[in-house]
């Protein structure tokens, strides 16, 4: 379902991603882990669109959304990408819901206007969503009427609106207490059962190994390990054991 190859990003003289390429199957969980600053969050952003990439490909569902051509990058054009962007979603660290909108408005903005789904089709979704996530009270609350949880489980519900064949999120809980975290984590495991592609960035080690069927561990813009949880936790990779000895 998703496909990287060789991909490159520099800021500035700052190579941030070196020779990235993975695979993701349809109904894959992988967690992607590493320090601070090894490039995680500019490749899930990448992934999205928000930074454009140097050079590489990255192919989601069969469609082309960057190559590269004599050395330079060369995007798809707004058919293609507006397939792409229908296919996949993001949910952010710091939840990034609309401040100006309700709850109900800010799940349903994207299907009803980005996708054309009719009003009342996508509140019908929304509702489900929100009963499902525990949240069928707060339709009609706005953001900061929001417990960062909750905030967080809304911004669940925004993605998963559109009906994603991957969904990625960049440390969905690490803007949040113990306890909200918790609750967060399971409603991410219960997502599990939809057989939808999904690519955690996490510091959440003990929820990561039971989740994941992979986990992908990044140091300094290289993937240094691509495997299965048991493999990742027994690794002798001395930059593998490094990482992991800091969660003990
Ligand atoms: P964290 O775990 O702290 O979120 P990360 O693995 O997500 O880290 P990135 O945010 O991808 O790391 O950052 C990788 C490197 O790229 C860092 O050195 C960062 O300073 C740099 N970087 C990220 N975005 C930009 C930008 N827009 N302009 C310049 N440098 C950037
Ligand atoms: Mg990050």
């Amino acid at each position: 379902i998703l496909e990287v190859k060789n991909l490159e990003k520099s800021f500035d003289n700052l190579q941030v991603l070196k020779d990235i390429s993975l695979k993701a199957d349809n109904g894959e969980i992988i967690s992607l882990i590493g320090s601070s600053g090894s490039g995680k969050s500019t490749l899930l952003r990448c992934l999205n669109r928000l930074e454009t990439v140097d050079s590489g490909e990255i192919i989601v569902d069969g469609d082309i959304m960057v190559s590269t051509l004599n050395g330079k990058s060369v995007y798809a054009n707004e058919t293609v990408l507006k397939n792409i962007r229908m296919k996949t979603g993001l949910v952010f660290q710091n939840f990034n819901l609309f401040p100006h909108y309700n709850v109900l408005r800010n799940i349903t903005e994207a299907p009803i206007f980005a996708a054309g789904i009719p009003k009342e089709e996508a509140e019908k979704t929304a509702f489900e969503l929100l009963d499902k996530l525990g949240l069928k009270d707060k339709a009609e609350a706005y953001p900061y009427q929001l417990s960062g949880g909750q905030s967080q489980r809304v911004s669940i519900a925004r993605a998963l609106a559109l009906k994603p064949k991957v969904l990625f999120f960049d440390e969905p809980t690490s803007a949040l207490d113990p306890e909200l975290t918790g609750e967060v984590l399971k409603v991410i495991r219960s997502l599990t059962s939809l057989n939808m592609t999904m690519i955690i960035v996490t510091h959440e080690m003990d929820f990561a190994r039971d989740i994941s069927n992979r986990m992908i561990f990044m140091d300094q813009g290289v993937i240094v390990e691509d495997t299965t949880p048991a493999e990742l936790f027994n690794s002798n990779n001395e930059r593998t054991k490094a990482f992991l000895g800091k969660f003990h």
